[in-house]
């Protein structure tokens, strides 16, 4: 093809072919991450006589086109003159209403501001609302010279926006646009921006950092062009970055003096803290964090083993998806996630078991939307009628604790109506046989009393399962946090293996890591049993190799889990304990008594961006690095590591982890010269074969998922292509053994979770403008139990469990099964975590968070 006589390869569009050919034809409504629409009109061209939109028209071999012609040039001029005439109209129109409605500008958003004045009806916003985040909020009213864009009127903050802010990233001329966008045309320059990877959830998206001329603050976060993201982020990616210069920061070290936390130099704080380390060697606990880069939870599990002679070493895996982990590797030979997120949009049936993924997953849980409305099949598990189960074709909404009777009864159908994937299972697979024969027994009729699912429900979901060509499974921690969390994990294998689906593409088990860093804390070796790359600390070759490596002996016995370690504060065994990044006081069960133990130590240290409630304990209280603070590397769900870029510095006399815990290893006598994170990576490139070819300039770009076993090797999108890692898989026969907490005389039960806005603990989000969409935890309660309990949505109530008490507000909705309230946990002050029980997977050693009995009082 030509493009103003010049020959051109005919590749996708007439306007790529014309930017190839560097033409000059203005756009106004493309959007890189949207299909082109043809919308404004700008980008016409002549094909042979004909006027055509070059972006919706595909570029052909033979074409001639023809980007400024006289006519052309004319039309285009029109056009201005049309599109200003409409915004003068538009303009006029809207003083008129502005005195009946204030139509023309909306402010009411905490993060988002709306004027109608500059909006040439491009319909940009109306697609990115709908094809990036699937949320229609967006539509344009009228016909011709009366058309205006809405949002079903009212503040637009009471619409449905769950404040992505997809349109103002779309939007091209200011109608929508970021309050921080602004602010930063308002009173901040732009300076440098840097491309880094969020902290708050294991999707991993990539964001551009915009950095303020002056080299002290992110005024701006947009998302970056990414296979994870493509451009897109939630509210936390792209808004919740204000914590990082929030006057909370902790900004000197705090050290214990005559019962109270002071402000010390960084001198006296190490030196106490060397002291004390040294003094207790041998009775010391770490728990490492997934806030915190690879090269930091690396350094942590290395200085506890090697340094200071304890497996005591974990992260906050075990509060989340150690089960899945566990399982997995029963069942595959690997605990991670068997393939990609791009998987999603390659998969005919998406199985979504215990995960609220539009808020807890959001760019995950907008993909999964994105695939159904293109005709994707939905299969949800989860007790809450959750956005996803909202638009599922099945939605098995089972009673809280009773996933393994529902999962068991799900692979009953699939064998007794011979729906099983025989040559998958002759060729890769053992012990079918036996499973079979055991799960038999477990048809939907017999399980349906047990878990409240019609027993017509679970079979459709089957079948729809075994007959689909790529069913994908999705699973979170309402599938793990739970007393048999680790063998659920096994049953979602048992099924992925009857339908062979597991080692392709759009296929496999997939659980989606709770928080940023989970996948990469746990390959670091922060786990008692596990050196780095899963090496159990027993098998006396590889810790033989570490030991050569890291120059040091290490015990040979796996040290004890999280809760473990708080139980032999009791007995003295542990007498003191580092905290990286960890608020336990806030996040893990039975709060009150881990509070108690913690306060019980001889020494805890902690460090911390804030002033937690675990840092109020501790004896010394060391400021580090949040993730715009310093450099290393993330570990997404999808095993894909990722850099992180220091944007700007740590406010005040805070440090890069990394570099206070090097100086307390030489301290402690394990001297530590790393000049960067980049020289951490590689020495831990040198002793995990999986991560050899990982060097941080092939992780530029997209990064790299694990393994990588050397330098000429890809990465590997999808695990167990030919070969599961153990072998053949294994099926696994699980009994249903009901948590204790169904057996309480408490006639309710508590689920927590997280909402969309907050992250964790909220420390960091309750810190940004966030906390304005959601400014407390609330209760969700089906209405029939509030009635019962004369109980009226906005009551102040109180939660009661055999553990503690909890106190919130009431927020009646059908979205709950009766009997089953949801509790989010990002308040600490609300004492969630008070009323959460101490029972725990009998595998893995997590906490049960989604099934704790209790029952509920107005406050008076
Ligand atoms: Fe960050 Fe997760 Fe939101 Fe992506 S989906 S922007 S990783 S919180």
């Amino acid at each position: 093809m030509h493009v103003d006589g010049a020959p051109i390869a005919a590749q996708g569009s007439v306007l790529d072919a014309c930017r190839n050919a560097k033409a000059n034809v203005p756009t106004h409504c493309k959007d890189e991450r949207l299909q082109a629409g043809g919308h404004c009109r700008g980008c016409i061209v002549e094909i042979d006589g004909r006027y055509v939109a070059a972006c919706t028209t595909p570029a052909r071999d033979g074409m001639h086109v023809l980007t400024e012609t006289p006519r052309l040039l004319a039309y285009r001029e029109h056009l201005g003159t049309l599109v200003e005439q409409e915004k003068e109209e538009r303009a006029a129109r809207s003083v008129t209403q502005a005195s009946v409605v204030n139509r023309s500008t909306d402010e009411s958003h905490p993060y988002l501001r709306i004027d109608l004045d500059k909006c040439t009806l491009c319909r940009l916003c109306v697609r990115a609302c709908a094809d990036l985040q699937g949320q229609f909020v967006f539509a344009v009213k009228g016909r011709g010279a009366e058309s205006e864009l809405t949002w079903g009127g009212g503040a637009f903050s009471e619409t449905d926006c769950v404040s992505c802010g997809a349109c103002a990233s779309a939007c091209p001329t200011g109608a929508i646009s970021d309050i921080d966008r602004a602010r930063l045309k308002g009173d901040r320059a732009l300076g440098r921006t840097v491309r880094t990877t969020c902290s708050y959830c294991g999707v991993g998206c990539q964001l551009d950092a915009h950095v303020s001329a002056t080299g002290d603050d992110v005024v701006q976060i947009d998302g970056a062009a990414s296979s994870v993201n493509h451009g897109h982020l939630c509210v936390k990616g792209r808004y919740a970055h204000g914590f990082t210069r929030h006057k909370d920061r902790l900004r000197s070290p705090l050290l214990r003096k005559g019962g109270v936390l002071t402000e010390v130099g960084w001198d006296e704080a190490l030196d106490y803290a060397a002291r004390e380390i040294g003094r207790l060697r041998g009775s010391m606990a770490g728990l490492s964090s997934s806030r915190c880069t690879n090269e930091e939870n690396y350094l942590v599990q290395k200085w506890m083993r090697a340094g200071l002679g304890t497996n005591h070493v974990d992260c906050c895996a075990r509060v989340c998806h150690a089960p899945s982990a566990a399982g997995l590797r029963r069942a595959f030979g690997t605990g991670a996630a068997t393939n990609s997120l791009a998987d999603i949009e390659r998969s005919d049936l998406l199985f979504v078991a215990g995960s609220n993924a539009t808020e807890s997953h959001p760019i995950t849980g907008a993909r999964v939307k994105q695939a159904v409305l293109r005709g994707a099949k939905l299969v949800v598990v989860d007790p809450r009628r959750t956005e996803l189960a909202s638009i599922a074709d099945v939605h098995l909404m089972l009673r809280p604790g009773t996933n393994v009777p529902l999962l068991n009864s799900l692979a009953a159908v699939l064998v007794l109506e011979d729906l099983v994937d025989h040559e998958f299972i002759e060729a890769r697979t053992e012990g079918f046989a036996a499973y079979a024969a055991f799960v038999r027994a477990f048809t939907p009729e017999a399980t349906e009393a047990v878990t409240g699912v019609a027993a017509a429900d679970v079979r459709l979901a089957a079948r729809m399962l075994a007959t689909a060509r790529a069913p994908m499974q999705l699973h979170g921690l309402g599938m793990t946090e739970h007393v048999q969390g680790s063998e659920s994990v096994m049953l979602l294998c048992n099924l992925a293996l009857l339908c062979g689906a597991v080692g392709s593409l759009g296929v496999g088990v997939n659980p989606l890591r709770g928080q940023n860093n989970v996948q990469g804390a746990a390959d670091m070796g922060c786990q008692p049993d596990l050196l780095p790359g899963y090496v159990p600390v027993t098998d006396t070759g590889a810790r033989a190799r570490f030991e050569t490596a890291w120059g040091r002996p290490m015990p040979a016995e796996a040290g004890l889990t999280l809760p473990r370690m708080y139980e032999a504060i009791d007995t003295g065994v542990v007498r003191g304990m580092y905290l990286l990044g960890e608020d336990v006081v806030a996040t893990d069960p039975d709060a009150s008594v881990v509070a108690r133990r913690l306060g019980a130590l001889e020494l805890l240290i902690v460090q911390e961006l804030f002033l937690s409630e675990t840092a109020k304990l501790a004896h010394l209280v060391l400021p580090g690095a949040s993730f715009l603070e310093k450099d290393g590397t993330f570990t997404n769900g999808e095993r894909r590591i990722q850099r992180v870029r220091k944007a700007i510095d740590p406010p005040g006399g805070a440090r890069a982890d990394w570099e206070i815990l090097c100086d307390l290893m030489t301290r402690t006598g394990m001297p530590q010269s790393f000049a960067s994170p980049a020289a951490i990576w590689d020495e831990l490139r040198t002793v995990v074969p999986a991560f050899r070819g990982a060097s941080y300039a092939r992780l530029e770009g997209d990064g790299l998922q694990w393994p990588v076993p050397s330098e000429d090797h890809d990465g590997t999108p999808t695990l167990h292509v030919d070969q599961f890692v153990r072998g053949r898989a294994a099926f696994s026969e699980v009994a249903f053994r009901p948590s204790p907490a169904l057996a309480s005389a408490r006639p309710l039960q508590l689920i927590t979770g997280r909402v969309l806005a907050h992250y964790n603990s909220g420390s960091m989000t309750r810190r940004s403008a966030n906390v304005a969409l959601a400014p407390h935890d609330a209760l969700e309660m089906h209405p029939k139990d509030a009635l019962a309990r004369g109980i009226r949505d906005g009551d102040r109530v109180v939660v009661l469990s055999d553990y503690g008490e909890a106190h919130v507000k009431a927020f009646l909705t059908d979205s709950v099964r009766e009997g089953t309230l949801f509790l989010s946990f990002h308040f600490p002050e609300s004492g969630t975590n008070r009323v959460t029980s101490d029972l725990v997977d009998g595998i893995a050693d997590t906490p049960e968070y989604k099934l704790t009995a209790v029952d509920v009082r107005l406050v008076d």
